[in-house]
């Protein structure tokens, strides 16, 4: 199989197209004809290094989010699969150590990415998890899928595994552009909350109110804080950042009294300054986004698909050009999901 790795830490030229054995899949594993595969901000960070998670090893093959066809199923799994349309779950419990064990899979001591840790889908085939193959319902396309698995993990476990976010409730999303942002303003809508969008760009703000959200704040504007505080009547119920130190100012200024921040991603960096009493003088709570379990997938995605939520696709390149996908997905001009195909 053809297959796109980097052999070493660097810019988008270090990525390689390869061929490769055909994957074998083992016991309790299907192999996954690779349709259409998301580019992630995970792939752009391992590919320059340092690698983000423990146990990356080069070369890698990145790529988490996949959608194609089972071809092939190991010992253990169901023949049925194959034919079968999916997308692919890319966190992967270990099953085997004593938190797997006691049935807590969020809790795993030896979790693994698709595409973060192990072979991912910048591939024409990809070995992964009977586990972790779910169907992708008619009408809805192979790319348009592959947009959707890492994006709403990151939307749904934030806005509603952590936030708890309710009917009535404000809340603010930076960074209007990204794949999250996407399938947060829908979630965030679905859930009965009133959407106020942050970006640069005023092009962005402008896709964001097609999607859904209810205002878009210029997040350049020098009273950019102060024009959430407008807009929401006194400050947001909720804050979701997952840009990172960028905006992590403008979160806690849009809060209202006692509202929640939820971080979850560094796109911008990793490390803010806080003023300890800007937090308890309003009694702000700070929260990182909460791991899923594996249990919660299945229906978190036929709710996705269930609402109708709208995947944006960006931009689509051929596999063998994920160098110019990657590039893409670093100029910062990206509105919604960047896509291989092989
Ligand atoms: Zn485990």
């Amino acid at each position: 199989v053809k297959a796109v790795q980097h052999a070493v830490h660097g810019g988008p030229e270090v990525l390689e197209l390869v061929d490769l054995a055909d994957p074998v899949p083992r016991p309790g594993e299907v192999v996954v004809e690779v349709r259409a595969a998301g580019v992630n901000r995970l792939d752009l960070l391992q590919r320059e290094g340092p690698p983000l998670l423990p146990g990356f090893r080069l070369p890698h093959i990145p790529g988490m989010d996949i959608a194609g066809e089972v071809v092939e199923v190991g010992d253990g799994v169901d023949p049925a699969l194959v034919g079968r349309r999916v997308v692919v779950k890319a966190g992967v419990a270990c099953g085997a150590c004593a938190a797997c064990r006691a049935g807590d899979d969020r809790a795993c001591a030896n979790p693994t990415t698709i595409g973060g840790n192990r072979p991912g889908g910048y591939a024409e085939r990809c070995a992964v998890p009977g586990s972790h193959v779910f169907p992708i319902p008619e009408g809805v396309g192979d790319v348009e899928a592959a947009a959707v698995p890492t994006a709403c993990v990151t939307a749904w476990r934030s806005l509603v595994g952590t936030a708890r976010l309710r009917p009535g409730e404000q809340v603010v999303i930076h960074g209007a552009g990204s794949a999250v942002s996407v399938l947060a303003i829908q979630i965030a809508k679905h859930l009965g909350a009133r959407v106020i969008v942050t970006s640069r760009s005023p092009a962005k703000l402008a896709r964001a109110l097609e999607l859904g959200a209810d205002v878009g704040i210029d997040e350049t504007r020098p009273d950019a804080a102060e024009a959430v505080l407008e807009a929401t009547g006194g400050g947001a119920d909720v804050v979701f950042n997952h840009v990172g130190p960028a905006v992590f100012e403008l979160s806690l200024r849009s809060l209202r009294r006692e509202g929640r921040l939820v971080v979850c991603g560094t796109t911008t960096g990793a490390e803010v300054r806080l003023r300890l009493p800007t937090v308890y003088h309003l009694g702000i709570e700070i929260l990182g986004a909460k791991v899923q379990s594996h249990a919660d997938f299945g229906p978190m995605l036929e709710e996705c698909w269930r609402s109708g939520f709208r995947s944006v696709i960006d931009s689509v390149f051929e596999l063998a050009a994920a160098a110019d996908a990657h590039v893409r997905l670093e100029s910062g001009e990206v509105f919604g999901k960047v896509v291989l195909v092989p």
